[in-house]
Parts: structure tokens; C-alpha cells; sequence
């Protein structure tokens, strides 16, 4: 027998299709598309506009869901963070940020995560495995559903993040697809213009992304202005150096359109990457690519007591922003977010359950 056909994977297009072949017409396919995207039931059975002999041959031959939600612990920030499990026993993390203006939704695209920054626990994980398209789009869903109610508008629209755990552009097919079915307007209707994606460097995909005309924003995080720093930070600098990180992100920015920006991300560790003169030579660095179009996304960085770094203080945060500025780049200072519940930036790892992690691959890649 066939597996089941996941049809959060699936475009509108792809569901009328998938109908077809089992006899249906179109129009039971948009259904099904609205069901799950704009009412967000991850239960045939809650779709009470289908006729019941073809939601009893839906439950055979197809999965409205894969992912279950294990735990879910709430931040006195207000911020949620989720643990899910797949089908197959693997920790998925997904956090829900609230804000004033706009929520955000930070996403996983990796089951733990195969590079091996060494401020961030989520590398402890080594990779499990990526994520589908359908358990990245069930993310957000399952998010919107418990903070909203199930199907229920959200208040002020939602951002995305790809930021969670995973390098998203080692998942990249998958990563696109899932934001091309959120972004229809018959679904969850987030336009790739509310999402940001944030890669620790894999060059050949950013000339990719360069590519897509209905891309996200794009986020690379830096780390370090020089190799020999953010070698020891970030190991996938051995594959992908500095220079030919910022070639990439110049042809990145030559594909911006006006009023358009790319982030770098710069995670603040105290007394390693975060001097004056660290600051300068970033300011300068930028300066040698002439990148432009750019913002410094300046992190504090998240404690773990399996880490062996400590955050910036904030007063060196601030000096190393205003050097930043005083040299003509636009820089900003990220406040974590749910900190308490291990929710913020570089902190997701599964904390508060065990998974049999012996498959875990932890290496530099190949691409
Ligand atoms: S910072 Fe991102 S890319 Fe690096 S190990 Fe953590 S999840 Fe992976």
C-alpha cells in the first residue's frame, strides 16, 4: 500500500490533482485546501463540508496531521515555546513570540541540527533528521490554533521566522514549498514578505534565494568579522569563508529591490566577538564588499549552563551598536525573548524531555 499522502505538504494546485486521481472533482480539493489552511482543522473529520464516504476515504489514503504537541511551556514574557513530536518520535521546536504590533512565529526546519556553532545548544542535538514541508507548515498551524482557537482570525497578522532549530538552507526545497503554500490566499495567507530566513552560511543557496522572485527576507548570521574567530564559532566557515560569504550576499543584495534590506545577525558573546575594536573591523569589513542595503542584528547571547560563553553586557552591546552607527551601518539590538523557558535564539534543544537521540548526525557537510 501506498504511505499516506501528507496533504499539509501540498499546494492547492497538488490537492486538486491528488482529488482527481481518486475520482473527485476540483472544487472538493479547494475544499480540503481550506479546510486545512484557512480553518486550520488538522481533522477530516471536523471538515463537515466534505461528504462523510470521502473523509472516511481521506482518513485511509491521506494525513491531515503528523506532528503532536508533547509540551508547551509559556514564558512570563508571554512567549510560548512547543514542543512537538513527529510521526517517528523526533523533537520539533516551534516558539510564538507576541508583540505589539505583530506576532511572530519562530519555525524549525531541522529535527536538532547538523552544524556545530559552538553558542548554541540546538548543535548538541546533531541532526535528526529535516523536516517536510507539511511539518513545517503544521507549525505554524498547530501555534495559530492554541493561541487564536482553531480557525479563528489572528488578531493583527503573524511573522514568520525560520530561525528555529535547523539550518533552513540545508532543507531548502522543502523550506520553499512550505512558504509557498502558507502564502496562498485562499490558506494561511503569509505573503513571503512577512517571513525571514536566517542561514549560518550556505553560499550556494543564497545565490539560490538571489533566484526567487516570491522569496522571504533574508537573515545570515555572521558571528564574527574575521575567518579566524568565527571559525571557531561557526565550523561551517571551514566550507564557506568569509569572502565568499559576502560575495554571496553581495549578489544577494544586487537582486534587492528598492526599499529592501538583508540582516546580518551578530551574536554578542562577552569578551570574545564583542570589543571596540571587533566592532570596527565589522563596520569594516561591510565597508570592503560596499554592502549597502544591509542591518546589523546585534544578539545577546542566551546562556546554557552546557555553553561556555556568557552575554555581552549591555552596556558593551550599546558601545559596539554606536560604532556600528558612527561608521554608517544600520544596527539594531534584539531584547531576548523567553529566556526562562529556553525559547529564545540558540536555546532549543529539547529541554524538558528525552528522545533517543543515537542517530544523530553531527558533521561539517558537504553541499
Ligand atoms: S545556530 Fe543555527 S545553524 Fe548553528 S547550530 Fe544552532 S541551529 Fe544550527
Amino acid at each position: 500500500m501506498n504511505p499516506a499522502v501528507e496533504l499539509l505538504g501540498l499546494t492547492k494546485e497538488e490537492i486538486v490533482s491528488f482529488v482527481e486521481t481518486i475520482g473527485e472533482p476540483a472544487y472538493r480539493g479547494r475544499q480540503i485546501f481550506s479546510g486545512l489552511q484557512h480553518r486550520r482543522l488538522l481533522d477530516f473529520d471536523e471538515m463537515s463540508d466534505l461528504p462523510k464516504n470521502l473523509r472516511n476515504r481521506l482518513k485511509e489514503i491521506a494525513k491531515s496531521s503528523s506532528l503532536t504537541i508533547e509540551n508547551r511551556y509559556v514564558s512570563t514574557d508571554g512567549t510560548r515555546r512547543y514542543l512537538m513530536k513527529t510521526h517517528d518520535n523526533l523533537p520539533v521546536e516551534t516558539v510564538f513570540i507576541p508583540e505589539e504590533r505583530r506576532d511572530t512565529i519562530c519555525f524549525s526546519s531541522q529535527s536538532g541540527c547538523p552544524l556545530q556553532c559552538t553558542f548554541c545548544l540546538t548543535a548538541q542535538l546533531g541532526l535528526l533528521r529535516s523536516l517536510t514541508p507539511g511539518e513545517i507548515v503544521e507549525q505554524i498551524i498547530i501555534v495559530l490554533n492554541d493561541v487564536y482557537g482553531v480557525g479563528a482570525e489572528t488578531p493583527h497578522g503573524t511573522n514568520l521566522v525560520g530561525m528555529g532549530a535547523g539550518e533552513p538552507f540545508l532543507n531548502f526545497d522543502s523550506l520553499i514549498a512550505a512558504l509557498r503554500i502558507m502564502a496562498d490566499e485562499d490558506g494561511l495567507f503569509i505573503v513571503p514578505n512577512r517571513v525571514t530566513v536566517s542561514t549560518a552560511g550556505i553560499v550556494p543557496r543564497i545565490y539560490d534565494l538571489a533566484q526567487l522572485d516570491d522569496r522571504p527576507h533574508l537573515a545570515i548570521s555572521l558571528a564574527a568579522p574575521t575567518d579566524e574567530l568565527r571559525q571557531k564559532l561557526m565550523p561551517i566557515n571551514k566550507r564557506w569563508d568569509i569572502d565568499s560569504l559576502m560575495r554571496a550576499a553581495k549578489e544577494f543584495e544586487r537582486s534587492l529591490k528598492r526599499g529592501e534590506r538583508f540582516t546580518f545577525e551578530y551574536v554578542m558573546l562577552g569578551g570574545v566577538n564583542d570589543t571596540d575594536e571587533q566592532a570596527i573591523e565589522l563596520a569594516n569589513l561591510l565597508g570592503r564588499y560596499r554592502l549597502k542595503k544591509v542591518k546589523v542584528n546585534l544578539i545577546p547571547h542566551n546562556g546554557a549552563e552546557q555553553l561556555d560563553y556568557t552575554a555581552s553586557t549591555p552596556e558593551q552591546v550599546l558601545r559596539f551598536k554606536s560604532i556600528l552607527e558612527s561608521r554608517d551601518v544600520s544596527a539594531y539590538v534584539r531584547s531576548p525573548r523567553g529566556r526562562d523557558i529556553y525559547a529564545a535564539c540558540g536555546q532549543l534543544a529539547a529541554k524538558g524531555e528525552s528522545y533517543g537521540l543515537d542517530n544523530a548526525e553531527s558533521a561539517v557537510l558537504s553541499v
